[in-house]
């Protein structure tokens, strides 16, 4: 499997640079054409638009929806890349049958934000501080779940399981700032929330002791603690369009309600909207949601992040208070794609995120398309796990993500709209937007590969 893989922090400068080296390759195989862009994003960066191929079998590969799943753009250029040059089973690529569509970069605002700010804090060695902050994001993980078993094993003993979840929300809320937890916390916690809690402090303090074996732990999250130090001096003013991604930035962060370390971890486009979830379906359930919690943080690891307001994490509407609109970058891709479905020219496309190792593949209500998409993803699926038990000599599993019960994402409505229409989770690794660079040989290089043969495979069956 002969591939050329390369692996580096791809920043502003060094994405573009990178593409402009795959189009002037003298080394190509295959001609790479750069189109028009087909857009522009929210702070006026072009959303690039490449291809390669001359057939009318269209699969269009984007990247950077959530702009913090950096992985996801460095995949779909070093796709371009190896594909272009003709590597590995790609030196088979019906040329003449298909024409591979890339849009490297859907949310350049939420992607470079990111790079910016990683790039600032990022001074050893790539691979060694990625590898750090997986570490740090699976220790927040265990944490978080740590506390809320903890609460569930309260719950049980004072026999209000059946408020659970609503309590571990107001858990998060009354703690939300808070650097440290104590038994006693809890049971103040308790009290607040007009639950009788006479007798119990032993019981929690126990339990607690059970869980963390001491008597206070800290609250504070290591995997955003490594982005202390970060403010907006991190985006550079190189020219109109840096300016106003610093102009909307600013606004953001301007109440201190959002913490400036999310900028290293910035999913949403610069008016604060998550492009996933910027659609009619998830804007209804969280206006709802809205309507009953008024103040919304989000979940896990990043409970100390509100998301009622325009933040890093993103609404799905620029404001919950006014009518949905499409934001211009979303508006851009689904036109792409409705001409050229339109003119018969479109057959799959993949939506390429973060970390998961999943494919989602099933449409939630067009039964029309579930029976293809299946086919086709098991066969995307089952090469993936066959590279990875030959290069690994291990088996790790891919998996088809189980039909969901709603719509909420963009992802899922354009399942629901056109055939074989992927959402990629690329990388086994946790943790974006580092976590996926913390093992090069045995995760990183692997995930890329995989990924190559995979898509071949399905084009050749
Ligand atoms: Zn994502």
């Amino acid at each position: 499997m002969n591939y050329e893989i390369l692996y580096e922090l791809l920043d502003y400068e060094k994405l573009n640079k990178r593409l402009n080296a795959i189009v002037h390759n003298p080394n190509n195989k295959f001609p790479v054409i750069e189109h028009e862009c087909i857009g522009k994003s929210s702070s006026h960066f072009p959303l690039l638009h490449y291809s390669i191929g001359e057939g009318r079998k269209h699969i269009v590969f984007f990247g950077g929806v959530h702009g913090n799943e950096i992985i996801g753009v460095d995949y779909v250029t070093q796709l371009m890349y190896n594909l272009a040059l003709g590597k590995g089973s790609f030196q088979n690529f019906p040329y003449q049958e298909y024409t591979i569509d890339f849009l490297p970069l859907i949310n350049p605002d939420g992607y470079y934000t990111t790079t910016y700010a990683l790039n600032y804090v990022l001074t050893s060695d790539l691979e060694s501080f990625a590898h750090t902050y997986f570490l740090n994001y699976k220790h927040d993980d265990k944490l978080i779940k740590n506390i809320n078993d903890l609460l569930k094993d309260i719950c049980k003993k004072m026999n209000i399981l059946n408020s659970l979840d609503k309590l571990i929300t107001e858990f998060w809320l009354y703690f939300y700032g808070y650097s440290y937890l104590t038994p006693k916390l809890i049971s103040n916690f308790l009290v607040n929330q007009d639950i009788d809690v006479e007798n119990m402090l032993d019981v929690i303090k126990e339990l607690f002791l059970k869980y963390f074996a001491k008597e206070e732990i800290s609250l504070s999250k290591k995997h955003q603690e490594m982005f202390n130090e970060i403010t907006l001096d991190v985006i550079p003013e190189l020219d109109e369009n840096h300016r106003l991604l610093k102009e909307k930035l600013s606004y953001i962060y301007k109440d201190k309600l959002v913490p400036l370390h999310t900028l290293a971890n910035f999913y949403a486009n610069s008016n604060g909207v998550n492009l996933n979830d910027n659609n009619l379906y998830y804007y209804e359930i969280f206006k709802n949601k809205l309507k009953e919690e008024k103040v919304i943080l989000a979940k896990g690891r990043e409970n100390n992040i509100l998301i009622s307001i325009p933040s890093s994490l993103g609404m799905p509407n620029y404001d919950m208070q006014k009518p949905f609109k499409y934001e211009i970058e979303n508006e851009a891709l689904l036109t792409f794609i409705k001409e050229l479905n339109d003119e018969g020219l479109y057959y799959a496309s993949f939506n390429c995120h973060g970390t998961g190792g999943l494919l989602y593949a099933r449409p939630i209500n067009n039964q029309k398309y579930l029976k293809i998409n299946e086919e086709k993803a098991q066969i995307y699926i089952q090469k993936i796990n066959e590279v990875y038990h030959e290069l690994l000599q291990e088996d790790i599993h891919y998996e088809i993500m189980p039909k969901g019960k709603f719509i909420t994402g963009v992802g899922d409505m354009l399942r629901e709209e056109y055939p074989l229409a992927f959402l990629l989770e690329l990388s086994k690794m946790g943790g974006n937007p580092l976590g996926p660079y913390g093992d090069k040989e045995h995760n990183y290089t692997i995930t890329m590969i995989a990924n190559f043969e995979a898509l071949m495979s399905l084009i050749l069956n």
